[in-house]
């Protein structure tokens, strides 16, 4: 796995790539893999964990060609070896702008400008946060946003996880391999999650669902220790002690470095045509960062696939 301590650093003056590639999750090194193959220079540049988001995933069983399911991080891993062996090259650094130039784009870190012809933005989404007091303040110290991750420091202890979807309850389901006790805390009764995860989080003994019922504060000493929960059809507050707690309500795409530039729905994601094509020809977007994303692996990989075929369309085009 090429994590940061394996990616390349930026050079002082890089040369121009065909294509720049924002982000090394599935869209992105997919993206890669089918840019690369084509004899298209290519460059990721990634500013957390190769892989993204989805390398916080145990067990995927839904990407086809894997019936025993597979981890967010093997596959991963796999999609960048398969990038790097047609050439694709991967460095760190956090995006900060994009800029247009005479024959092409600059696309800005902190460290570095990358010369490209082509940008494909695959830069993914982030964690949304429930926004209470406390959550900030014990993040790390009992407030987690990845069960995958965390859930080891919870062995006996006593947890809860906030969301209705298909994150909090696969979170609450692995939680239980380690806590003694999951409290599933959801601002409404009814659930988002797919029925077969449901059902498991109901058969499961450990888990207790908590209803319309929502978080107001997160309270502690050193560490996690109550959350001060209020239940919405009677208005009563209440204390529940824990020594920890997982948020996932869903997740916003990364798209503040470029929403000067390109068109952005309200949520925050690249509108794209048919093609990834965005507003700006010669940048295309993939995966979690475009609107009508399914947030799929599988449909990331196919993003990323289709936004490859329609840059190269455009350079042979230029
Ligand atoms: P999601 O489906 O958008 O669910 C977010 C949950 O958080 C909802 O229950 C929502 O409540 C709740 N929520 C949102 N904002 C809140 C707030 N401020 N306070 C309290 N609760 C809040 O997000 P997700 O579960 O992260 O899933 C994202 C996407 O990834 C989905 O398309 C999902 O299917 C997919 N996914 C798939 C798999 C899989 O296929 N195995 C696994 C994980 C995720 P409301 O329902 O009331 O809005």
């Amino acid at each position: 796995m090429n994590t940061d301590s394996t990616q390349s650093s930026p050079v002082a003056n890089p040369p121009e790539h065909d294509i720049v590639i924002i982000g090394g999750g599935p869209a992105g090194l997919t993206a890669a893999i089918y840019a690369a193959r084509d004899k298209l220079s290519v460059l990721i540049i990634e500013k957390g964990i190769m892989g993204g988001l989805i390398t916080e995933a145990e067990r995927i069983d839904n990407y086809p060609g894997f019936p025993e399911g597979i981890s967010g991080y093997e596959i991963t891993s796999k999609m960048l070896q398969q990038a790097q062996l047609y050439g694709a090259q991967d460095v760190s650094g956090e995006v900060a702008a994009i800029e247009r130039t005479e024959d092409g784009f600059l696309v800005q870190t902190a460290e570095a400008s990358f010369p490209a012809r082509a940008v494909i933005v695959a830069s993914g989404s982030s964690h949304l946060k429930l926004g209470v007091p406390g959550e900030k303040e014990y993040t790390g110290r009992g407030v987690s946003y990845c069960a995958t991750c965390d859930a080891p420091f919870f062995t006996g202890k006593v947890t809860a996880v906030a969301g209705g979807g298909n994150t909090a309850m696969s979170e609450a389901l692995h939680l239980t391999k380690f806590a003694q006790r999951v409290y599933l805390i959801h601002r409404r009764e009814e659930y988002r999650a797919t029925p077969v995860v449901q059902e498991a989080v109901a058969t499961n003994p450990k888990i207790e669902l908590m209803p319309d019922t929502v978080i107001e504060a997160v309270e502690g000493d050193n560490c996690v220790r109550k959350l001060k929960l209020r239940h919405v059809l009677s208005g009563d507050s209440s204390g529940l002690m824990v020594n920890g707690l997982f948020v996932a309500i869903g997740l916003k795409p990364n798209t503040d470095f470029i929403k000067d530039l390109l068109d952005l729905d309200t949520a925050g994601a690249v509108v794209t045509g048919g093609n990834m094509a965005t507003n700006i020809p010669g940048i295309f977007a993939a995966g979690d960062v475009r609107k009508f994303s399914v947030r799929q692996t599988v449909s990331a990989a196919g993003d990323g696939a289709a936004a490859a075929i329609a840059a190269k369309k455009w350079l042979e085009a230029l």
